[in-house]
């Protein structure tokens, strides 16, 4: 299990950058953001904790593996970390104490899977992956996703660890559902502690220039039972065009389906927008139906044109994405709108 602290350490040591978020406006173009071109095999990922698995990603993306591969292994380590409270194995549970996991996968090649509402099961991406390759479907949701992973040989677990368990009999006591701005110290959660989403959104091009795409995650915290967002939705949280160039979201994923943003991120770039541009008029496209709301929640997007280009943007201050290549390493702080 990769220690955060020692992975900080070393990510200084090893002179990671983190490039400081800059205030913008709409007006203002957002192509500051670092641009790599034809850079190939490459994998980004959501948020600081995208590092580690850009690592597991980077494995397999060096040894010529394919992107699929990539992203499906990359985000089984978040998957796997009890102390990431967002995603898979000690997410923070339902309102109430049921952890439920969504999880979609997307290939070079138009194919999905995704399940929704998936309890008992730490790797929900390779049960998404299994609905993809085995199965006539593209979604299985809730109990029929459960019984369909058990068949499959995955083992039934009990995801809400005692950490998790803490922070959830912690917030009973107050009972307001209110997703907070960002998780910057999601691994610091103290009983209480505000910080209660995030999500990891993984896009990765391989040697043969195709792209895949993988995200995960255990919603927000405390939501109602059955509540699924915006991250097991193709074309809302994950969208992989082959021709064109992929995308994936974090944040209050509500907002972000009800613009079926990681699709609108593509379309955008294929009009010509590079990835940053693409992703902040996404960003804008929310602001437009909803201003007021907009101030309240976080929402962020993340793209990757086929030219081996990224860029991200944010409602809020605070989104970060992780980048690995053969020539870089690095985490950046996304511009936002506010
Ligand atoms: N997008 C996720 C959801 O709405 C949560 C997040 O990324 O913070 O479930």
């Amino acid at each position: 299990m990769p220690d955060r602290r020692k992975f900080v350490k070393l990510s200084l040591l090893t002179s990671v950058a983190l490039l400081i978020n800059k205030r913008s406006n709409a007006s203002t173009s957002t192509d500051s953001q670092p641009v790599v071109t034809k850079d190939s095999p490459i994998v980004i990922s959501t948020w600081d904790f995208g590092a580690v698995a850009n690592a597991a990603a980077w494995d397999i993306l060096k040894k010529k593996g394919r992107a699929l591969d990539a992203v499906e292994a990359g985000v089984m380590i978040p998957e796997a970390d009890p102390d990431n409270h967002s995603v898979g194995l000690g997410g923070l549970p339902d309102r109430d104490g049921r952890v439920t996991l969504d999880a979609c996968i997307m290939d070079e090649n138009y194919r999905c899977g995704s399940v929704m509402c998936l309890e008992h099961i730490v790797h929900a991406i390779s049960v998404a992956r299994k609905v993809m390759e085995n199965t006539p479907h593209v979604i299985l949701a809730g109990d029929g996703a459960l019984q369909f992973a058990l068949a499959n040989g995955f083992k039934k677990e009990n995801l809400l660890t005692p950490a998790s368990e803490k922070l959830w009999k912690a917030w009973l006591k107050r009972s307001q559902y209110k997703p907070e701005i960002n998780s910057e110290n999601k691994y610091q959660h103290l009983p209480g502690d505000i910080h209660n989403h995030d999500t990891i959104g993984m896009l990765a091009m391989d040697s043969t220039g195709n792209l895949s795409g993988a995200c995960t995650t255990s919603g927000l915290a405390y939501k109602m039972h059955g509540r699924v967002g915006d991250s097991p939705v193709i074309g809302a949280g994950l969208f992989v065009d082959n021709e064109i160039g992929a995308a994936t979201s974090t944040g209050v994923g509500e907002e972000v389906i009800r613009i079926v943003g990681s699709h609108l991120v593509v379309e955008l770039m294929r009009q010509g927008l590079s990835p940053a541009d693409a992703c902040r008029k996404a960003v804008e496209r929310i602001l437009k139906y909803n201003p007021v709301k907009s101030k309240e929640v976080q929402v962020g997007f993340l793209a990757m044109n086929k030219k081996g280009e990224y860029g991200a943007f944010a409602l809020q201050p605070g989104f970060t994405y992780a980048v690995k290549s053969g020539h870089e390493e690095n985490t950046y702080a996304s511009k936002s709108y506010y």
